[in-house]
This record gives structure tokens, sequence and C-alpha cells, in this order.
């Protein structure tokens, strides 16, 4: 099985290129190294079933590769700080890099798997998140780049459903986090572990109360390979129904919900040593008061539903910290 995985050094495209060659695939790895790093793919870099392009998704071309049968497409920046960083790279990469993958995919009649995200819901109204809701989305916001890329992503995923018939599937992730997260990454488990490992003040931006769910990123990566492995007779079967999405989408995520303020003091109870104390922050603009997935759909789909607890991948996110 040939495979393109796009984001390939980031940390949930390191990790998922990593099971792909565990499982006998041929991988080539696409990476523009903006928020990915080398040190993500080293474990398999001398694979030989391993090829790593260093490259931008935007000028991706159809005769770089040879034909694939599956397209992951994860390039995008997805922490705030990185994404806002680069607002129209951010943007781009939403429209161009999405649309050059879904080409490959027509030209190679391969799968695709779209890395899409909770943020197509903006700053909820409902609660908790069905794949049948819109969302709350500000076009012109500080987080519309990513928003709004996403969202239109998903449009031209839903475009080449219908008018090129190519089998694309697409998984809202919500706040997903693991090892090879990077420790200047700015998201907020990242943030708070390596705050709290160097005694430094633990930031909470505004008062703490609002929430998100947690997902460990090995349950993520297994929500992706069985949505992709499916094939495409039972996934169109099983959307477009009168209470589903029209095309193959599907929220995934630990339904499991926090407020910011348990998260960081869960961090400092698995870190007793530390002497890091709360301290509060400005709230930053269109930041999401709620977040929590219904994953009906991939759990009947799928047969799956997250296993790893936030205690216990906070703990293993925290060894990681320690030993790098
Ligand atoms: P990450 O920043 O670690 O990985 C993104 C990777 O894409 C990086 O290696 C980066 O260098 C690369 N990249 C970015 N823009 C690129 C471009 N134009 N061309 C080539 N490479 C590019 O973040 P992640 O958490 O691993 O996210 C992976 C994907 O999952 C992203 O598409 C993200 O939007 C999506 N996602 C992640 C989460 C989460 O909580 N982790 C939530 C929702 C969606
Ligand atoms: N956050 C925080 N302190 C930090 C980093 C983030 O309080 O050091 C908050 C952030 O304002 C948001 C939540 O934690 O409410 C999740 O932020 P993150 O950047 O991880 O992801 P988001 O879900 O906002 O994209």
């Amino acid at each position: 099985m040939k495979v393109l995985v796009t984001g390939a050094a980031g940390f949930l495209g390191s990790h998922l290129a990593e099971r792909l060659l565990n499982e006998g695939c041929q991988v080539v790895g696409v990476d523009n190294l903006y928020t990915g790093t080398r040190e993500n793919i080293s474990s398999f870099a001398s694979n030989p079933n391993f090829k790593f392009l260093e490259a931008d998704v935007c000028d991706l071309k159809a005769d770089d590769f040879d034909k694939v049968e599956e397209v992951y497409n994860l390039a995008c920046p997805a922490s705030p700080v990185h994404y806002q960083a680069r607002p129209h790279f951010t943007t781009m990469t939403g429209i161009k890099g999405v649309m050059l993958c879904l080409e490959i995919a027509k030209r190679d009649n391969a799968k695709m798997l779209h890395a899409s995200t909770s943020e197509i819901y903006g700053d909820p109204l409902v609660h908790p998140q069905k794949e049948s809701y819109w969302g709350n989305v500000n076009t012109i916001g500080i987080r519309s780049c990513y928003d709004e890329g996403k969202r239109i992503g998903e449009t031209l995923i839903a475009d080449y459903i219908r008018e090129f018939d190519v089998d694309a599937r697409m998984t809202r992730i919500f706040n997903t986090y693991g090892t090879r997260m990077h420790p200047q990454d700015g998201r907020v488990v990242s943030n708070f572990i390596m705050q709290a490992l160097n005694d430094q003040d633990i930031t909470i931006y505004g008062d703490g109360s609002q929430t998100r769910s947690f997902q460990y990123y090995s349950d993520l990566i297994e929500a992706f390979v069985r949505f992709m492995r499916l094939p495409k007779e039972k996934v169109r079967a099983f959307f477009g129904l009168p209470d589903r999405p029209p095309v193959p989408v599907l929220n995934t995520g630990n339904p499991g919900e926090y407020t910011i303020k348990e998260l960081a003091e869960k961090t400092l109870e698995k870190l007793p040593n530390s002497t890091s104390k709360i301290v509060y922050r400005p709230l930053p603009g269109d930041d999401p008061k709620k977040r929590k997935p219904d994953i009906e759909l991939a759990k009947k789909l799928l047969n799956w539903e997250p296993t790893v607890s936030l205690d216990e991948g906070l703990s293993k996110t925290i060894e990681y910290f320690k030993s790098i």
C-alpha cells in the first residue's frame, strides 16, 4: 500500500506515518517543517519504505509522486500561536493545500482522509457539538485564518466528492495532545507541562472557566486508520441519511470535558515538586467558551471510542517532556 502523509514531521503526522510503516505501508511524507521537526521522524527516517519530501503542500505537483492509494492530509499549523503568526500562509494551506491533495486523490483514484477540526464549530452555541451543527465562526477574527481555512477545506472536499466522485473523508479533530508535541508548541497541554516542569508560572488565559475535551493521540490515530480503511460503499451508505451529514465527516475526540483551570490543577497534582503558581492572563479574541464532541457517529461507523483517560495521557506526556 502506497500512502501519502502530509504534515508527516508534525506531532500527529509523525505518529501516523510510523503506524503505517509498522503495518508495512510505503509512506511518502511531505512537510515544510514550519512547526514539524526532523527529530519527530528520526525513529523511522531510515526505513526503506519511508521517503521524506521537504516541501510546502501548496507547491505539490501530482508529477512529484508515483501513484498512491491513500492520501492523509494533515499539513497545517494547528497551534493558535503558530497559525496566528502566519495567517495568510495558514489560510492558503487550507485552500490550496487541500485542493492539491484532492487533485492527487482524483488522479490516482485514491482514498483521502483530511484532518479537519472542531474549530469549524467556532465558539459553539450548541453543546455538545454534533456533526450536523453548522458552527458560529467569525470570518475576520484572529482565529479565522485557521477556522475558515478548515471550513473551505471541507467545502472543497464536498465539491470533489459530488462533482468528481473522489473517495474523501474528513475527521473533525477535538484537542489532541501527547508525545512529540513541540515543547514550544504553544497549546495548553504542552504549555502547562513545560511551565510546571520548569517551575514557571502556569498561564491561564481568561478565568479558566472555558472548557476543552482532551484526546490522547493514539486514540485519534486509531480512528484515522479505521476510517480510511472502510470501503467507499460502506462509507457512502452510512452518510446522507436524514439524521447524518451528506458527506463523510466524523467528530473524533474524547468527550471528557474539563475547564482549563481543572487542567492546570491536574498538571500540578502530577508534578508535586513543582513550585509553579497559577497566574491569569488576558483571554485572546474569539477563544471558544465550551467544546465537547458528540462521537455517536464515529462509535457506530468505526466501532471506536477513546480508551486513554486524561489522567493516563497526561502522565505519559509528562514523562515524554521530562525525557527530551
Ligand atoms: P503540528 O503543528 O505538530 O503538525 C502540522 C504539520 O504540518 C507540521 O509538521 C508542519 O510543519 C506541517 N505544515 C504546516 N503547514 C504546511 C504546509 N503548508 N506544507 C507542508 N507542511 C505544512 O500539529 P498537529 O497537532 O500534528 O496537527 C496535524 C493536523 O491535525 C493539522 O491539520 C491540524 O489542523 C489538525 N488538527 C489537530 C488538532 C490537535 O488538537 N492536535 C485538532 C484539530 C485539528
Ligand atoms: N490556554 C491557556 N493557557 C495557555 C495556552 C492556552 O489558558 O498557556 C487556553 C486557551 O486560551 C484556550 C484553551 O487553553 O481557551 C485551549 O487552548 P489551545 O491553544 O490548546 O487550543 P484551542 O482549543 O484554543 O485551539
